[in-house]
């Protein structure tokens, strides 16, 4: 299984560093072509408007969408989190809209614009250190999204099927538990999905829909 970390603006090198740390394979994505050999994805923190100008520019937000429609994972990180939303507020933007949420970008103001926090999540019994960095909130929720951990009352890491989504940096901590929970959404994202490498597939996934949608060659 090969993880794509979108790695065109952004803190990318941070997140490729965790899973070297936990021993993935994975590439650094810049292209439609590089996209298409991923299992799944790591969308960086950043600046949103940066990467979502790059995405339309460089083909490759269609990349992304073939990828989702194939049931890949998706990890978003901040303005990686921005980029998957549904609908992004203030300023309102365009997204991907894998995740079924609603995001306000920059939405702590200036005086906690960057804060590192602790709080419990749903991932282990501990509590996780979270970095904040001009973090947006998550305003709403789609009925089949499950909140992993609250900050200050707020959803800040949240599941939506094989879409993981988290308003604080993971990636910029020593903890690798957030990436090994996404490496498993990722595992059984190519496990079902019509993927034709390396992944692991069970005989019971090799549905016919599944081999009717052979994946792309470019
Ligand atoms: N505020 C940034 C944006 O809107 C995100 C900040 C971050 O990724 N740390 O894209």
């Amino acid at each position: 299984m090969k993880i794509g970390i979108l790695a065109v603006q952004g803190d990318y090198e941070a997140h490729a560093r965790m899973l070297e740390r936990l021993g993935a394979d994975y590439v650094l994505v810049r292209t439609p072509k590089e996209a298409a050999q991923v299992h799944a994805m790591i969308l960086p923190g950043g600046e949103s408007t940066t990467m979502l100008k790059f995405l339309k520019e460089e083909g490759l937000e269609a990349a992304l969408r073939a990828l989702d429609a194939r049931g890949a994972a998706f990890f978003g990180t901040c303005a990686g989190a921005i980029l998957l939303a549904r609908e992004v507020r203030a300023p309102a933007q365009d997204s991907l809209g894998f995740a079924d949420l609603v995001i306000t970008r920059n939405a702590y103001g200036r005086q906690v614009a960057s804060d590192v926090r602790s709080a419990p999540t749903k991932l282990r019994a501990e509590p996780l250190e979270m970095v904040f960095i001009r973090a947006p909130w998550i305003d709403e929720l789609g009925p089949g999204v499950e909140v992993l951990a609250r900050e200050g009352g707020r959803p800040v890491l949240v599941r939506d099927g094989r879409i993981l989504v988290a308003t604080f940096h993971p990636e910029l901590t020593g903890d690798t538990s957030v990436h090994e929970y996404f490496l498993k959404l990722a595992a059984e994202g190519a496990a079902r999905n019509s993927f034709d490498s390396s992944a692991s597939k069970p005989a019971s996934s090799q549905t016919s829909t599944a081999e009717s949608n052979p994946m792309p060659r470019r």
